[in-house]
């Protein structure tokens, strides 16, 4: 594997080696590729015998709780200093909590992603835009690493790669990650019974907010949009979770070149997803304008209430950027 240099490899190495004591963390909010790893992490390192902890600020969503194969330390606190930190899946510190600073919680903090934005923040780095998921960098390093994938990690690393590629469909769907995949499968992993537990047992909420956001999809020139309200969560008894894949519904509009959800991310702020349709919007650039981040195709950011007048203004805002000089001049 050429990605990973082989000094950062062997500094890894010894860190893993050397060390006993683990703690595992991922971005708020997480999706499948975010679990995948973190739960492949923990996996691995227990199969080396070491002690991994996992912190998360909310819950495993219920429909990755099929990955939690027995008990699995998570906390919700951080009350001492761990030996050694890994993140996943994060482009920076503050996705994981703004409470307080990660890396003063950890002798050494190890940061391994694939989004183009990630601003490096760890001792050791190990970013690969060009990885499908995070979980293929996983399965790359445990091989590279010379360990054996374990069924319980195949299973994770499975589950990432088939969310962050939309079921093999997305442009990051290529010879690497279906080779990858089907090396798991050879392993015991099976795709049809992983896709039937994240995408067929939904609760009724999350249907229902699908079936709100698509009644309320708006097109603004070549931008579909669409907003979920903290109103609509009470009303259906939905949390966060429940929100997971409905971008993905709405990205198949024909009409589109760029989607974008607004939906409830805290009392004072609102999240926004955004997805491109288009070679030429780039929505990672979008989002490092709102002071979020991600890929090409998705990304997404958290924007205070207080600086969101309206939807439609906002959307005019972003429609406005994407025309503007300094987005065509500046836009690779
Ligand atoms: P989603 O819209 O599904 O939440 O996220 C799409 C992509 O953008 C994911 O890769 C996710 O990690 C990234 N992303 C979403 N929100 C944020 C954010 O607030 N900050 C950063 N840095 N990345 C984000
Ligand atoms: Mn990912």
């Amino acid at each position: 594997m050429k990605n990973i240099r082989n000094k950062t490899l062997r500094v890894l190495k010894t860190v893993i080696e050397e060390n006993q004591d683990f703690i595992l963390f991922t971005h708020q909010n997480p999706d499948g590729d975010a679990i995948g790893s973190v739960l492949a992490f923990y996996y691995f390192l227990e199969e080396l015998n070491k002690n991994p902890t996992i912190y998360m600020t909310g819950v495993v969503p219920y429909f990755y709780e099929f990955l939690l194969k027995k008990e699995v330390k998570i906390v919700k606190e951080i009350d001492r200093k761990y030996e050694v930190g890994i993140v996943f899946d994060s482009s920076d510190k503050n996705r994981i909590t703004e409470e307080f600073d990660i890396s003063e919680k950890v002798k050494v903090l190890i940061n391994i992603d694939h989004h183009p934005t990630n601003s490096n923040f760890g001792n050791i780095n190990i970013v690969n835009p060009k990885a499908a998921s995070v979980t293929e960098i996983i399965s790359d390093i445990i091989k590279k690493l010379g360990y054996e994938i374990s069924i319980n990690v195949a299973e994770c690393i499975l589950t990432g790669l088939i969310t962050d590629t939309g079921s093999f469909k997305f442009s990051n769907t290529n010879y690497k990650s279906l080779k990858i995949a089907s090396d798991l499968v050879k392993k015991g992993a099976n795709i049809s019974k992983i896709s039937k537990e994240i995408y067929e047992k939904r609760k009724m909420a999350s249907l229902k907010l699908m079936g709100i956001s698509l009644l309320r999809l708006q097109l603004y020139r070549n931008i579909g949009w669409s907003f979920i309200e903290e109103e609509d969560m009470k009303v259906n008894g939905a949390s966060q979770e429940d929100i997971e894949g409905i971008i993905d519904l709405l990205r198949t509009l024909k009409e589109a070149d760029l989607v974008v959800l607004f939906y409830p991310y805290n009392k004072e702020k609102i999240k926004v997803s955004l997805r491109s349709k288009k070679d030429s919007i780039d929505v990672s650039r979008l989002a490092l304008k709102f002071g979020g981040g991600g890929h090409k195709e998705a990304a997404g950011f958290q924007i205070d209430k207080t600086q969101m007048n309206s939807y439609d203004d906002f959307i005019k805002k972003i429609d406005s950027y994407i025309n503007s000089d300094e987005w065509v001049y500046t836009h690779k």
